[in-house]
C-alpha cells in the first residue's frame, strides 16, 4: 500500500502541472504535503487568481489523474540541473540549487550530489521518448535537451525537480479523494523580504470516504470553536487595553481552570511530588547559566525596576528557577527523586499577529514539574509520569488511538548541545520506558538543537481531531549548567538527571482543547454551570431557595431563576448557558419534598427526591464522571 504522504504529495505535483497548463507563465515554488493534505506555492506574476480559480484547478487535476501519467525519476549533477531549469524558466528552483549545494539548507539533499528530477509523461512509450531524453541527460548532452521542442514532445506533461518520492502512475490516486480549499499568501522560504507567493491549499486522503468524514469534522470543529463558545458562556475575555494574547479568566472560564489544575495536583501528590511556588522574574544572570539567553533572549519579555535601577526579566520557563529550588538542598542518594510540581505562568514574546484567543498566548500558564533523579530511575520515574499522562486523558475521554512521538536527533548530530553519550543514554532510556509501559510510539528524527529528546503525547478529540498535548523530556544539561549534585552511596557528589514534564501541557491551551472536545457541554465536574432551579410560580420561590441552599451546601455549583419569566423562557436560559441539569419546581416537588430533572446532555427526564439527587450529582462530581 502507498503511504498517504506519498499520494498527498504527488497530488501537489499534479496540482502544479495543472496550475501550469492552465497558466503557462506561472512560476512553481515547491509543495510539500501536509497533516491533511498538500500545498504548493506559485508565483502569478501580474495574473489575477483567487479562490474562485480553484475549481477550473480542481478539473484539470482530475483530468490529469485519468491520463494516466507515470511519474519517472531522472537523476543529474549539479550544472545539468540548473541548465534544465534556466530551459524551463523555473528560477525558484534554480535557486534552491544553489542553497543545496552551499548547504543552506538543514536538509538531506545538499549530502547527495545528484538533484532529481520528476517526469510526468502519459502513454509512455519508452522507445520514443524516455531513451531520448535519458540520454541527453545521462550524456550530458545539454545542447540537445535545450534544443528540445517541448511542444513537440506531447506527452511530457510536466518536469518538477524533486526527491520524491510520488506514485508511480497517476492511476495509483483516487480523483475524488482531494479537494482544493484556499488560497493564501506565503514568502518564498517564509522569509517576508522574498517575493510573495501564492498558496493553493488542499485536503486529500486515500479515498473519497475518508475526504468526506474530513470534510464533516472541518464543519463540526467551526460549531465548537472555542472562541465563539468562550464568548457565549463567558469564560474568557480579550482586552484591548491589557493587549493580544493575554486572555482573562472570568468565573465561569476560572472554574473550567480550578478544576482542571485541582484534578492535576491530585494525580500528583499521591506519586511523591511537592508543590512549590516560583516569582515572575529573574535577572539575567539566570538565564545566562542555564543557557537560555542565547537561544532564547528574542522571545523574553525585559522588565526594567525604575527604582532599583535593575534590569529583570519576565520567566518564559520554570526549569532554571527549579533548579535553584533543588540547588539549595543538600540532598542524599536516600531523597531521590526529588519531584517538584507547579502550575506557572511564563511569558513568551510571540509576535502580535500571531496571537489568537487561548490558540497562541504572551502568557501560558505550564501545569509544570521537574523531577530530579539518577540514571537508574529514569525509566520508573516516565512510568510514572505515564501513568498521570494516562489517568488525566482517560477521565477526559481522549486515550483512544492515542500514539506517542519519540524525538530523536536527525543525523547531523553536531548541532545538538551535550556530548554524545548523554544523548545515547537520554534516548535510550525514553525508548527503553515506552516499550515497558507498551507506549505506542514511533522514532521521529528532529532537529530542534536546544531540546532534549522527548515523549510527546498526541491524542484525539471528540471529533477525531490529534492533538499534541503531554510532554516527558530527558535532560542532562540543565543539572550541568547549575552543577547540581547530591550525595551518593560512596559520599560522593553525584550529577542528577532531570526531567521535565507537562501533562495538560498548559492551561490554556488545556482549555481550548477541552472546550472544543466537550462542545458547549462539560461533564459536571468541570462544569461552571451544574444545576439550575426553575421554580415555575414565585409561589415556589421559597422551597426553590432551599433547593438552592441544600445543593451549594454541598458545593454544587447551583443557581435559580426567580424571574416572573413564563417556564418556556426560563428553560431558554437555562439551555442556553447549557446548565447540565435543569431543576423544574411545581406544586407537587415542593409539596413531596421533589424536583423534576432534565438533563441537559442526554434530555432525560425524571423525578427524584431531592436528597437523591442530590447525592447522584456528588456522586457524578467525584467521580469526575464524563
Ligand atoms: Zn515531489
Ligand atoms: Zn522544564
Amino acid at each position: 500500500m502507498i503511504d498517504l504522504s506519498t499520494k498527498r504529495h504527488s497530488l501537489s505535483h499534479i496540482m502544479a502541472q495543472a496550475v501550469k497548463s492552465l497558466y503557462p507563465d506561472v512560476k512553481i515554488a515547491t509543495g510539500p504535503d501536509t497533516e491533511d493534505g498538500f500545498y504548493y506555492d506559485f508565483d502569478f506574476g501580474t495574473t489575477e487568481f483567487s479562490e474562485t480559480n480553484l475549481k477550473e484547478v480542481e478539473k484539470k487535476m482530475k483530468q490529469i489523474i485519468t491520463q494516466n501519467q507515470d511519474f519517472k525519476k531522472f537523476e543529474v549533477d549539479y550544472s545539468t540541473a540548473r541548465k534544465v531549469l534556466s530551459s524551463m524558466n523555473e528560477a525558484f528552483k534554480s535557486e534552491l540549487i544553489d542553497r543545496f549545494e552551499s548547504g543552506d539548507f538543514k536538509n538531506k539533499e545538499k549530502l547527495s550530489d545528484k538533484i532529481s528530477f520528476y517526469f510526468n509523461v502519459s502513454k509512455w512509450k519508452p522507445s520514443e521518448y524516455y531513451e531520448k531524453l535519458s540520454s541527453f541527460l545521462s550524456e550530458n548532452n545539454l545542447q540537445k535537451f535545450e534544443e528540445l521542442d517541448w511542444d513537440q514532445v506531447k506527452n511530457l506533461k510536466f518536469i518538477d525537480m524533486c526527491t520524491g518520492p510520488h506514485v508511480a502512475n497517476t492511476r495509483e490516486l483516487d480523483a475524488n479523494s482531494f479537494k482544493l480549499v484556499r488560497v493564501a499568501g506565503a514568502y518564498w522560504l517564509g522569509n517576508a523580504e522574498n517575493t510573495q507567493l501564492t498558496r493553493i491549499y488542499a485536503f486529500a486522503f486515500n479515498n473519497k470516504e475518508e475526504l468526506d468524514a474530513h470534510l464533516h469534522m472541518i464543519e463540526e470543529a467551526k460549531k465548537r470553536d472555542h472562541r465563539i463558545i468562550g464568548a457565549k458562556l463567558k469564560l474568557f475575555t480579550i482586552s484591548d487595553l491589557i493587549g493580544p494574547g493575554l486572555p482573562l479568566m472570568q468565573p465561569a472560564g476560572m472554574i473550567v481552570r480550578q478544576e482542571i489544575e485541582k484534578y492535576l495536583w491530585e494525580l500528583h501528590q499521591d506519586r511523591g511530588y511537592d508543590r512549590v511556588w516560583t516569582p515572575h522574574l529573574a535577572k539575567e544572570t539566570l538565564y545566562e547559566t542555564s543557557g537560555h539567553a542565547g537561544h532564547y533572549l528574542e522571545d523574553m519579555f525585559k522588565v526594567f525596576g525604575w527604582t532599583s535601577k535593575e534590569t529583570f526579566f519576565l520567566k518564559p520557563m520554570n526549569c532554571p528557577h527549579h533548579m535553584q529550588l533543588f540547588a539549595d538542598n543538600q540532598f542524599s542518594y536516600r531523597d531521590m527523586p526529588v519531584r517538584y510540581f507547579e502550575p506557572a505562568t511564563v511569558y513568551r514574546d510571540e509576535k502580535s499577529g500571531q496571537l489568537s484567543w487561548l490558540t497562541r498566548v504572551r502568557a501560558i500558564t505550564q501545569d509544570d514539574g521537574h523531577l530530579f533523579c539518577r540514571v537508574s530511575q529514569i525509566k520508573d520515574e516516565v512510568k510514572s509520569i505515564t501513568d498521570i499522562i494516562k489517568s488525566y486523558y482517560t477521565t477526559l475521554g481522549m486515550t483512544d488511538d492515542y500514539w506517542v512521538s519519540l524525538s530523536v536527533r536527525w543525523d547531523d548530530k553536531s548541532k545538538y548541545l551535550g556530548t554524545e553519550d548523554v544523548w545515547q543514554l537520554a534516548e535510550w532510556a525514553l525508548e527503553e520506558a515506552s516499550k515497558e509501559n507498551n507506549l505506542p510510539y514511533k522514532r521521529v528524527e528532529w532537529e530542534a538543537a536546544f531540546y532534549w529528546p522527548k515523549l510527546d503525547f498526541m491524542f484525539k478529540d471528540a471529533i477525531g481531531r490529534e492533538w499534541q498535548l503531554a510532554t516527558i523530556q530527558c535532560d542532562f544539561n540543565l543539572p550541568n549548567r547549575f552543577n547540581l549534585s547530591f550525595t551518593n552511596e560512596n559520599n560522593e557528589q553525584e550529577r542528577p538527571v532531570v526531567i521535565h514534564r507537562a501533562i495538560s501541557g498548559s492551561l490554556e491551551r488545556g482549555m481550548w482543547v477541552l472546550i472544543e472536545h466537550f462542545a458547549w457541554v462539560f461533564p459536571l465536574w468541570l462544569s461552571p454551570r451544574q444545576v439550575t432551579i426553575l421554580p415555575v410560580l414565585p409561589m415556589f420561590d421559597e422551597y426553590a431557595e432551599s433547593v438552592l441552599k441544600e445543593l451549594r451546601s454541598a458545593w454544587i455549583r447551583a443557581s435559580a431563576d426567580f424571574s416572573t419569566d413564563w417556564l418556556n423562557k426560563k428553560v431558554r436560559n437555562a439551555e442556553k448557558m447549557h446548565n447540565n441539569y435543569i431543576l423544574v419546581i411545581w406544586e407537587q416537588e415542593m409539596q413531596n419534598k421533589t424536583v423534576s430533572v432534565r438533563n441537559y446532555r442526554t434530555k432525560d427526564q425524571s423525578v427524584e427526591s431531592l436528597i437523591d439527587f442530590k447525592n447522584r450529582i456528588i456522586e457524578e462530581y467525584k467521580t469526575r464522571a464524563l
